[in-house]
């Protein structure tokens, strides 16, 4: 029988990771994941724990990283995403895009594994031009409180890109735009499950600012798809992945409102410092070089996501610690 190829998930707990996990076990790939939890959640993974091709270690990246064995390949995941995450553990969010990325550039070089690391749609920071190619510069405030997400992804891009072009790594850098789906925790503080949350305990939806702000939202299986791509073309330059179908935060509140049947009212409050007045990915390259685009409208997605949120204890879904 051939031998099963090997891939180290970081972040392998978290919402993008867990999904990254099923993808590569139904692929028959062996899945090694690792996470030390401080955002993720093992429900979200012990459907995997039976199986012979997946194993688990409860680890933090940003201390050196060891795995036994061979690895073909390496998807770094590990990072807090959401913006009251990284605010309340700054010093790690750093850490584990700078530390943690260089600890697994170098058990991939000892490994001749090929990485992936995800970087994001905020390394734009908040953008003069709209849609946002991969050649935009962006515009990031490096001592704002976004800034130890936003730098600390910027560095990982720049030490990812170095360790290709001075060590021969190969590498794949993927720029992820806002993504949802089930798995995302409720009480992350992101809007979609802030609103779908506020909605099914009978709340005022939370409004930033005037609403006038935009973001593009990508179904979570098809950023899967997109990510599956990129690892196996050939293309080492930063590469956006993401639904190019922009829209308000106010109209995207109007929706959930739409979409969980509630009558609930939107209150304003302010806006978070930095926060982004728009967001588009320009998807050319991807879907020249990758052949990829979405698949999943905003409405059958929101539909699939609404479902899985309803179907959690009701007391998880009354909890709310933010
Ligand atoms: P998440 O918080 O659900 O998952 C992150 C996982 O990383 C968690 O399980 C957490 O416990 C783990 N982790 C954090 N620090 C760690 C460390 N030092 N060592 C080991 N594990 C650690 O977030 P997510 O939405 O799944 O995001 C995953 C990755 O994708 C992140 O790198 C994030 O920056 C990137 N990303 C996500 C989005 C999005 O819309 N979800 C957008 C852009 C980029
Ligand atoms: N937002 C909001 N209400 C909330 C949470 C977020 O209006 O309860 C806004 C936030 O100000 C931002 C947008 O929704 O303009 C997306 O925020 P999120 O935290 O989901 O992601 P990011 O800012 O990282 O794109």
């Amino acid at each position: 029988m051939a031998q099963r190829k090997r891939i180290l998930i970081t972040g392998a707990a978290g919402f993008l990771g867990s999904h990254l996990c099923d993808r590569f076990i139904k692929e028959d790939y062996h899945v090694i994941g690792m996470d030390n939890l401080i955002t993720g959640d093992l429900r979200n993974i012990e459907h995997l724990f039976n199986l012979e091709n997946f194993e688990f270690y409860n680890h933090d990246v940003s201390k050196f990283v060891h795995v036994p064995g061979n690895l073909q390949y390496i998807l770094h995941f590990a990072s807090p995403a959401s913006p009251i995450d990284y605010l309340k553990i700054p010093i790690q969010t750093l850490k584990v895009g700078s530390l943690g990325t260089h600890n697994l550039l170098g058990l991939a070089r000892s490994k001749g594994a090929r990485m992936l690391i995800a970087s994001t749609s905020e390394v734009y920071g908040d953008p003069n031009v709209n849609p946002q190619p991969e050649e935009y510069w962006g515009n990031v405030n490096p001592v704002g409180p976004r800034g130890v997400y936003d730098e600390a992804k910027r560095f990982q891009e720049a030490i990812t890109m170095a360790y290709h072009t001075f060590h021969g790594l190969e590498t794949r850098i993927v720029r992820i735009f806002n993504t949802y789906g089930p798995r995302m925790r409720l009480n992350d503080g992101r809007v979609l499950p802030a609103f779908i949350g506020q909605a099914l305990r009978g709340e005022p939806l939370t409004m930033f600012g005037d609403g006038s702000q935009t973001r593009s939202f990508c179904y979570v299986d098809d950023l899967i798809e997109g990510i599956y791509r990129l690892l196996h073309s050939d293309y080492a330059q930063p590469m956006n992945i993401g639904n190019p179908d922009e829209i308000t935060i106010r109209e995207f509140g109007e929706e959930i409102i739409k979409l969980t049947g509630t009558n609930q009212e939107m209150i304003s409050l302010p806006l978070p410092t930095d926060d982004p007045k728009q967001r588009r990915p320009d998807i050319t390259k991807a879907r020249s070089i990758l052949g990829w685009e979405p698949k999943i409208s905003r409405s059958e997605g929101l539909k699939i996501t609404y479902e899985y949120f309803k179907s959690l204890p009701e007391k998880e879904i009354l909890h709310k610690d933010f």
